[in-house]
């Protein structure tokens, strides 16, 4: 199999080393910037097979930039995970619309990010759309990172949308707290379990405009549980 070229854009020196030292160690090339003009030279010169793309850059924002590289033909296709940090994740609901094709929250473990960057490889070179996942009403496309209720999208932050598509792809199972922060968070042990709740709050509310809320059960001492049947 031949090396697939990685391009770290992050303007914080000790994270893009880190990041790059571990994907160096998983057998990958790597190209660094530290904002998006020499990002998008680089992407011209190499042509990386991925773009790990953090969200604060000192010129245009990341999801600027993949924005900018997702509407270019010549880079359309490269698959680009973007960086983001627990305070943007809350209010700038409009993550993936920029066209990103996944997103890894700050702080990561090396072992995660490896984990995301194998998976948008493998469905980049499978040329796999994703699938379409209908349960209660909502429709989810995994391809396009969205939701869609009634003909209209649900507004979701990113762990909101894992959170769903978690429950979607496991519906009718209670999960405890700890297994949703295994399952959904990877495992990262800078989450606490209250984080879950609010999370779910915060789905439960996004999903309540469009009376789909009851989806999301509570199971009192046990966990949560997505039921198409009432309670
Ligand atoms: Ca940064």
């Amino acid at each position: 199999m031949n090396t697939r070229t990685i391009l770290i854009v992050e303007d914080e020196r000790p994270i893009r080393e880190m990041i790059s030292f571990g994907l160096k160690r998983a057998g990958f090339n790597v190209l660094e910037a530290e904002d998006s003009r020499s990002a998008r030279s680089l992407i011209a010169d190499h042509r990386p097979d991925l773009a790990l793309v953090d969200w604060m850059l000192p010129d245009v924002s990341g999801l600027e930039l993949t924005r900018l590289l997702k509407k270019d033909k010549n880079t359309a296709e490269m698959p680009i995970i973007l960086l983001t940090a627990r305070a943007e994740e809350q209010d700038k609901v409009s993550g993936l619309e920029g066209g990103a094709d996944d997103y890894v929250t700050k702080p990561f473990s090396p072992r995660e990010l490896l984990a995301r960057i194998n998976a948008v490889l493998r469905r980049a070179a499978a040329g796999v759309p994703g699938e379409t996942l209908e349960a209660g009403g909502l429709v989810l496309d995994t391809a396009g990172h969205r939701v869609m209720a009634g003909g209209a999208t649900v507004p979701l932050g990113p762990t909101e949308y894992r959170l769903l598509e978690f429950f979607m792809t496991h519906a009718e199972r209670v999960y405890s707290r700890s297994q949703l922060l295994d399952r959904v968070w990877g495992g990262n042990v800078y989450v606490e379990e209250r984080t879950v709740d609010v999370h779910i709050r915060r789905l439960r509310k996004a999903l309540e405009a469009f009376n789909c809320d009851g989806l999301i059960q509570t199971v009192r001492g046990a966990g949560y549980r997505f039921s198409l049947r009432a309670v």
